[in-house]
């Protein structure tokens, strides 16, 4: 037991534990043991003994009579009666009297079950916890059970790895990179000045945009060893195996330096220890031995951690200290010509028509992840296969966004004719207060064909360059066309559907930011009423105000949406001609393009 190292809780802990143990059964078991030598017997047996001057030994207690045979080998007992002459007739049928009588086995059975045994149950319960301790410390013998080692890939270095220029897009993270990689070049140039690169580096930002990729590139670029874990990989069924594992793979990389280590999903391991009761033992002993390592390696080594995670604001503050991951590089969403330069790198792999328009598939597609475009080149080239056909073509990839954003066209989901009719009226319904707000282009095509996504219509926005600031007027428009899919309905058909769910719940997460966020009600100036976080998820908010402020804030949102649902309605029925040309076109055709529209509405 001597090899467990840095065990958890002093050893004597567990001896104590032993020794305990070793005490109740003295008190508790024992007395039984020995008391199963004893046979139970009625009074007559008794008295039937007494009488052939068959008992050798008697024992009279308060409640009961011990004794023994003649030759001493049994001890009996029984109950007390009310017997006058019992101690003569005893005495006559000689009958040795006792005050203590002799209950006990043999002397060598007796150190066996008072001595031995508990030896061996406190050798055991020792012995146990030893092996217990040392998976903890994740210590050497950890391995005779096969466990404990990471399972860190070695990525060899080849020329055939990804470089920067397979990642599109991302300039700022690219040229933040260079340096990295120009370290892992010429490290004495670096410290000839006495400069130290920092040891870890985030990439942070939503899933999709080529995180893992950058890292990988930034290896293939400097022409080093690649070693990529993921966070959840760390933490694994037994508490300790992560922090070896961690151990492990510094211990890799150390030797191949210099090298990169890439841990995907650094929020895995990397929350914020809370130091709640019941927290994850765990994750909290992986991170602290991340954290180790991380100090342990002197300043110019040559092991560069690279991680990623979407959650920064969730890490634990100790990650991101000076000399830990002090750097952050945001990988953020693709814009215009990224996007179209991302569509462009994945072209290449496949065969397209020599006219496609790259841009106009960019400006469709806004909003798209890296990954998402990269699988929106992937599903044209499937959908030509299908076709039979040898090339993808402009189609194939306007068709192909939908299907990645949407989901599949659903052949079978027939909508009953007037269903078919009420969606026409709600897509244009939003189409047309959106046009007769701007006086522009609304959308780029509508399509009412269900997708297995479970939306009933489609409509592909439209994106116009960048746009970083909105006014509170585009804001209130915005909200006004959210509404009018269900104002169209309202104008038409005097009833309303389920079909408006997601449009309520743009409008009003509209309308709330506007008043919590960004300062828009007139009321509250400007004081912030929320928080976000998660902002590369979805960005959740919570609120940070009184009681009676969030009901005041209730009160205005349905205020704002009202008011700008009485103006699309307003719109529509101004422009009911218009609403119903419109719709009876998409009824019959399923599909309108922004120009179709546009043609319609100044005819
Ligand atoms: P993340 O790690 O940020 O979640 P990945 O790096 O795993 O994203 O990207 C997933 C896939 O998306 C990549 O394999 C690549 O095909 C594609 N991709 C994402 N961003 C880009 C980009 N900037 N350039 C080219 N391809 C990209
Ligand atoms: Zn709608």
């Amino acid at each position: 037991m001597n090899e467990v190292k840095n065990p958890k809780k002093p050893l004597i802990y567990y001896y104590g534990i032993a020794l305990l143990v070793l005490i109740l059964f003295n008190f508790l078991a024992m007395p039984y043991i020995m008391q199963e030598r004893v046979e139970e017997v009625d009074y007559g047996t008794f008295m039937t003994m007494t009488e052939k001057k068959d008992v050798g030994e008697v024992e009279l207690q308060d409640n009961q009579i011990l004794f023994s045979n003649k030759s001493g080998d049994k001890v009996y007992k029984t109950g007390i009666l009310n017997d006058p002459g019992l101690v003569d007739r005893l005495h006559a049928s000689g009958a040795k009297f006792t005050s203590e009588i002799v209950t006990e086995m043999s002397p060598a059975l007796s150190i066996l079950l008072t001595w031995a045994l508990p030896m061996l149950i406190f050798i055991g319960i020792g012995q146990y916890m030893a092996r217990k301790m040392a998976r903890k410390a994740g210590g050497q013998n950890s391995m005779m059970f096969g466990m404990g080692k990471s399972n860190a890939k070695v990525y060899v270095k080849s020329s055939a790895g990804i470089k920067f220029s397979d990642v599109a897009g991302e300039d700022e993270a690219k040229e933040n990179l260079t340096e990295i990689v120009e370290y892992l070049h010429d490290p004495g140039k670096y410290k000839e000045i006495g400069a130290s690169m920092p040891k870890g580096i985030l990439l942070v930002g939503p899933p999709g945009t080529g995180k893992t990729m950058l890292a990988k590139a930034v290896a293939g670029e400097a022409d080093v060893p690649f070693f990529s874990i993921s966070g959840s990989e760390f933490v694994e069924m037994f508490v300790g195996m992560g922090a070896s594992k961690v151990r492990d793979l510094f211990k890799q990389a150390k030797e191949k330096a210099p090298c990169i280590v890439f841990i995907d999903e650094i929020d895995a391991i990397g929350k914020k220890r809370d130091g709640q009761l019941g927290g994850n033992d765990e994750r909290e002993q992986t991170l602290n031995q991340l954290l180790t390592e991380m100090d342990g390696f002197e300043g110019n080594n040559g092991v560069i951690i690279l991680a990623a995670t979407n959650r920064p604001e969730s890490l634990d503050p100790a990650l991101l200290r000076p000399g830990r991951f002090d750097r952050r590089v945001p990988v953020e969403l693709p814009d215009l010509k990224g996007r179209q330069e991302i569509l462009q790198v994945h072209a290449k792999k496949i065969r397209v028509d020599r006219n496609v328009d790259f841009l106009k598939i960019a400006r469709m597609a806004s909003g798209a992840s890296g990954a998402e475009l990269a699988n929106i080149v992937n599903e044209a080239a499937l959908r030509a296969v299908r076709d039979g056909r040898k090339r993808a073509s402009q189609e194939d990839l306007e068709e192909s966004i939908e299907v990645v954003i949407a989901g599949y066209q659903k052949k079978n989901a027939i909508l009953t004719d007037q269903e078919k009719r009420v969606v026409a009226y709600h897509e244009i319904g939003h189409a047309l207060v959106a046009a007769k707000q701007t006086n522009s282009v609304p959308v780029q095509k509508i399509t009412i064909v269900p997708r297995t996504s479970g939306a009933l219509g489609y409509t592909m926005q439209i994106e116009e360059g960048n746009h970083y600031l909105m006014s509170k007027e585009e804001i209130e428009n915005k909200i006004a066309t959210f509404t009018g899919g269900r104002a169209a309905e309202e104008v038409v058909f005097g009833s309303i559907t389920t079909g408006a769910s997601n449009d309520i719940e743009q409008a009003t997460k509209l309308a709330r930011a506007m008043i919590t966020k960004y300062g828009m009600s007139g009321e509250f100036d400007m004081v912030a009423m929320e928080t976000t976080t998660n902002q590369y998820l979805g960005g959740d908010s919570t609120l940070t105000c009184s009681a009676q402020t969030q009901a005041l804030i209730d009160k205005k949102v349905v205020e704002l949406v009202k008011k700008q649902h009485e103006k699309a309605g307003q719109i529509l029925v101004e422009n009911r001609e218009k609403l119903d040309e419109l719709s009876r076109y998409l009824y019959e055709k399923e599909t309108i393009t922004g120009e179709e529209f546009m043609k319609i509405l100044n005819s």
